[in-house]
This record gives structure tokens, sequence and C-alpha cells, in this order.
């Protein structure tokens, strides 16, 4: 019967399927370690960023089950990329588990501090696609603005980990004016996208400032932000926030959540005022060994994030950023995944799996092999269940058949 558990699913099926339903519940975040502190306090964004847990001391406190690793790594972080957790996102944490995935993603860890030889500061090359500071101009009709180098907690994967936090030294001051001039004087830029660091750090009124302006311009058709505060720190989404953003449509925001835990009762709340105004919402997630490399997380996390009226956008390769091949997983886990999800799921869940061409090439699309064999005749496909079709080919500008040079003239009534 469609649509039911077939009488033959394997006990595997059904234990996947518990799994997948579990991930899928959506639970606060809760107050854990906070529960003394007053609501007003714990939903306030500057109040969860006054408290984030930066030092190896915090760290400790709350987390006596902190590894060798992860206290080698945490007393490093400083030379590298900063430690800092929202009290929100650090709730998310399970501390009896020295794998949790959220753990994974904030707390340092030794391997940090080594770096495979084909690993690089600036992956994607954005440095050498910067004509002005903050700015990076690496598509033909789109710039990036690297706004800031702050986050509400910081990836140990990310991207810009030479910039990001500062810890490098690497002294990022963006030039707003001179990005700005830049975009104003390349008609060929149709989108912005406004990234960092987070771009929702800044006040309302820093932000709206940058979006007027941008607005303004008249060959922008359209604004974009890249944030991952709904996810740390839900309580930034304010309503004065979307009241704001909403004057400055077309604007989509892109989010970043790697795992279906991520996306609590508190986060959905807040992807829901973004969408209740009207902001296109979409997910870029990056493949993580031991976070997401598995495709009962990955079908949990796409599908909880339709839920959340996200649509789940870019699966990224991890890029090769020095420190980072411990949580870099294979391209065939990637491809994997993939299959596990096209045709599986919605059509709208599945993300474009991606790697980032190193040093500079752009986003380059990875997709499992769905066309066996093609010629000039006839292509083989493959679906999802592995089965084989033929489709005809048409030769460029010819129709596949003649229509008849005489037909019968249907009778008008
Ligand atoms: S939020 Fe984005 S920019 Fe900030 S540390 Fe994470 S990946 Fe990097």
């Amino acid at each position: 019967m469609r649509g039911s558990t077939s009488a033959g699913t394997s006990r595997d099926d059904s234990g996947s399927q518990a799994i997948l339903n579990k991930l899928k519940e959506f639970h606060s975040a809760g107050r854990g370690f906070w529960s003394d502190v007053p609501d007003r306090d714990w939903n306030s964004w500057h109040w969860q960023l006054r408290n984030r847990i930066t030092t190896l001391a915090q760290l400790q406190r709350l987390m006596p089950t902190l590894t060798p690793e992860e206290y080698a790594g945490t007393r490093l972080a400083n030379t590298k990329l900063a430690l800092a957790i929202t009290p929100y996102f650090f709730n998310l944490i399970d501390p009896t588990d020295e794998n949790c995935p959220i753990r994974r993603q904030v707390v340092p860890r030794i391997e940090e501090t080594t770096t495979a030889s084909w690993e690089m500061s600036d992956p994607c090359g954005e440095d050498r696609h910067s004509p002005v500071p903050g700015l990076v101009h690496r598509y033909p009709d789109r710039v990036l603005l690297l706004v800031t180098d702050r986050c509400a907690s910081y990836c140990r994967y990310c991207t810009r980990s030479r910039l990001v936090s500062n810890a490098t030294g690497y002294d990022f001051h963006p030039d707003f004016g001179r990005q700005i001039d830049y975009v104003r004087n390349h008609p060929e830029v149709r989108d912005v996208l406004l990234s960092g660091g987070d771009p929702l750090l800044f006040s309302d009124e820093k932000l709206e400032f940058l979006l007027r302006e941008l607005r303004a311009i008249r060959h922008v058709e359209f604004l974009r932000l890249g944030t991952r505060i709904p996810i740390f720190l839900p309580q930034r989404v304010t309503p004065e926030l979307v009241a704001m953003l909403k004057q400055h449509h077309p604007l989509f925001v892109s989010v970043h959540s790697n795992h279906p835990r991520e996306l609590t009762t508190e986060v959905r709340e807040a992807l829901s005022r973004l969408a209740d105004v009207g902001i296109p919402l979409g997910n870029q997630s990056v493949l993580l060994r031991d976070v997401n490399d598995d495709v009962t997380v990955m079908r949990a996390l796409v599908q909880k994030l339709l839920i959340c009226r996200v649509k789940p956008y870019y699966l990224y390769q991890c890029d090769l950023i020095s420190g980072s091949a411990h949580l870099r997983t294979s391209v065939r886990k990637g491809l994997e995944i993939m299959e596990g999800l096209r045709g599986h799921t919605t059509g709208y869940a599945v993300p474009q799996y991606v790697i980032d061409a190193p040093g500079g090439g752009g986003k380059v699309p990875v997709n499992p092999d769905y066309v066996v064999t093609r010629n000039a005749d006839r292509v083989l496909i493959r679906n999802f269940e592995g089965k084989i079709f033929e489709y005809p080919e048409a030769a460029d500008g010819t129709p596949l058949v003649e229509a008849p040079r005489e037909f019968e003239e249907p009778e008008l009534v």
C-alpha cells in the first residue's frame, strides 16, 4: 500500500525510522546551568553575548568531562580561532558524550593545531579576489561583503578562521565606504551577500545603514544575509530586527545548521519570525565527520528544515582549512548521503552538494552518477532505486518525431 510501511520492512529500516523520528522532535535548549537567570536576561541577545563561554576555566567548570584533546585544544584556541559559545547553544551539548555532534562543532581540540600539507589558511582564495578590503568578487554578477570578523560562537571548521575572532592577528578592517563604492561602480553586480563573521551581530541601526545604502544602488537586484545567528543566538531575531529587514526586500537569508538537534523550538520560532515577513530562507550545511556524515542524520536535518520553512540550499564538502582534517569526511561519503536523499525524500529537501574548488575556483556541484552512458542517440539513466531507463536523445534542433505533413482539421464546435 502506498505511503505505508511495507510488510517487508527490515528491522534496520524501522530502527533508522525510529532514530529519524527522534531526531526530528523539537525541544527547547532549556536553561541548564543558568536556571537562576531571569527570563528578561536569558531572552536578551546582549545578555547571551556578555555571558558567552570564552575561557578554559569557564569551560572546565561547566563541562568537567573535558577530554585531554579538548583541554589542550582550548588552551591553544586563542592563537588560532577563539573559543566562544553562547549559553543558549552550550545547553545543546551533551556533557556526557565526548562525541556529541554539537560539542564537536564548537569545543576546540588539539587536532586543530596540526595542518596537513594540502590544507590552507584561505582555502577558497578569497584574499586573491578581494579588490577592496572586505569585498570578494569571485563570480561575474555578485559580490560578497565581509562586514565583520565577529560571530556569536565560533565553528571549529570555519573557512574564514584566518580572520574571524582575530586570533591569528589578521586585523580585519572592512571599509564600508569603499565596499559600497565598489558595488556602485560595478553595474554587473546584481546580488550582494553580506557575511563575515556574522552581520546579525550588528545593531539594527548599523545593519540598516548598510542595507539602505546597497538598496539605493539601482543595479543591485537583491540582497542576501549569511548568518548563523538564528542557530547560535535565536534571541537576536527580535520583532524589531525583522520589522527593519522587511523594509529591504528582496532580501534572502541563508542560515547555517549542521545537525537536527540545532533546530530547537527557539530556533523554529526565530525562523518563523523571519519567514512571516516574507524573507526566503535557505540553509547551508558543512559535511562534518561524526557530526552529520550519516544519511539518517542528514535526512532528519533537511526534513526538519522544511518544517521550519527553510530550503536546504548547499551541502558543502568541508573546505581544506588548516587544522580541520579530524572533521573532514570523504567525498565518497558525501555522495552516499546525496544518494540517500535524492528520491528518498522531497526534492525541496535535497541540497546541492558542492566542493568549493581549492584555491579559489568557486563552488563546483558534485552529484552521484545518475547518467550511466550517453551517446548521440540515447541517454541511459539510473533512478534512486538503481533501475536503469533509456531516454531517446534529440539531435540539436531536430524534433524526435516529425510532425505529419497532412492532418485532419479538428472540427470546431
Ligand atoms: S558562524 Fe560562520 S563565519 Fe562564524 S565561525 Fe561559524 S562558519 Fe565561521
